[in-house]
């Protein structure tokens, strides 16, 4: 006999009471990810239920996604564009939208991003992943070049661990 595994479970289970899947994906419940903390100004696109277009602050990036600060509260599984200062498009779609004072922080998963110029094409100059590692000093652009090129460079990725590694020596 097979190992019964989770994929094995009928979907209608007549025991259990939880309707919710406890294998669904939840990215932006593994807080082991970093996220580079940024304070830039973008015009976010709300592309649904009707297009509206408003400011705000990009305040951090993550591998998976990022978290922005607006003044509207913006409904989940929304289809949005963030514009980073007419150089870069994030295309995103929202996770989560919590009220933060007279804001509200919405974190939006990546989907893709566009750049106005081709620079993530290049590797990361040693300083920049200085500033990367640091924490701080990056312009959100910078930091979302760095994230896509690092998602598609493994060249990079061992250049920063390796530099991880040296930092905690
Ligand atoms: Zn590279």
């Amino acid at each position: 006999m097979a190992t019964p595994t989770a994929l094995s479970v009928p979907p209608n289970t007549k025991t259990g009471p939880s309707k919710t899947s406890p294998n669904e994906p939840r990215p932006f419940e593994r807080r082991r990810e970093p996220r580079y903390p940024t304070n830039d100004p973008v015009e976010v696109c709300i592309l649904e239920p009707r297009y509206e277009r408003v400011s705000g602050t990009v305040l951090d990036i993550s591998r998976s996604g990022v978290r922005v600060q607006v003044r509207t509260p913006v409904a989940k599984t929304v289809h949005l564009e963030i514009i980073l200062a007419s150089r870069a498009i994030i295309f995103g779609e929202t996770r989560y939208c919590r009220r933060h004072g007279d804001a509200y922080h919405l974190g939006v998963s990546i989907d893709d991003v566009y750049f106005a110029q081709d620079l993530f094409a290049l590797h990361i100059e040693p300083d920049l992943i200085g500033l990367y590692l640091d924490g701080t000093g990056l312009t959100a652009l910078q930091a979302i070049q760095i994230r896509n090129h690092l998602v598609n460079c493994s060249a990079c990725r061992e250049n920063l661990a390796a530099r991880v590694a040296l930092s905690s020596l």
